[in-house]
């Protein structure tokens, strides 16, 4: 009998109908957390085998002040309420932004069968950029992924909530004569 060996990553799939469904609502979900001062991020946790959404959320973290008021870690949560069960293989976590450490942890935790995100987060995101904690094959589960859906709206999102943060905190400096030269420009 051949030894047991920890299975590939799963490929990634192409998104269905019901994913596309879910990221519009995941993305308006992030503007409104936008228009309330938080970070624009939104997720929707729904059924894979019916498209019935099971929970939603946005990102809390200010309004909350929880570290962990993520928008997805929040909507795990309140799926697996709904469901009455903390094991998520039949449901597909939909999220405008590549999940973090925390909540790709929470993602194979509960079992999650398929996780489709929008944009990449370079600086924070473990299920691509940083880490692969959804297919990492040393852990017990691993997670169908779809990456880029619907990418560009959610990221623009987030540079223009940025944009606007910086310029709040910072007025613009008027301009008099010239910049100042940079030390390695000298
Ligand atoms: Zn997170």
């Amino acid at each position: 009998m051949r030894p047991k060996r920890p299975q590939p990553p799963p490929t990634q799939d192409a998104p269905t109908d019901a994913d596309k469904r879910a990221m519009r609502r995941a993305l308006k979900l992030a503007r409104d957390a936008a228009a309330i001062g938080e970070t624009p991020v939104g997720a929707v946790v729904y059924e894979t085998a019916t498209g019935r959404a099971l929970a939603e959320a946005s990102n809390r973290r200010e309004h909350d002040a929880d570290p962990c008021a993520h928008a997805e870690l929040m909507a795990i949560r309140a799926a697996a309420e709904a469901v009455g069960d903390w094991r998520l293989h039949h449901c597909t976590v939909v999220v405008t932004l590549e999940p973090c450490p925390m909540c790709a942890g929470a993602i194979v935790n509960a079992r999650v069968g398929r996780l489709v995100y929008g944009a990449d987060d370079p600086k924070a995101g473990a299920v691509e950029s940083l880490y692969e904690i959804c297919t990492d094959p040393r852990l017990n589960h691993r997670v169908s992924v779809v990456r880029g859906l619907m990418a560009k709206p959610s990221a623009e999102l987030l540079r223009a909530f940025f944009r606007e943060r910086r310029a709040k905190v910072k007025p613009p400096k008027p301009r008099a004569g010239r910049a100042p030269v940079k030390p390695d420009q000298a």
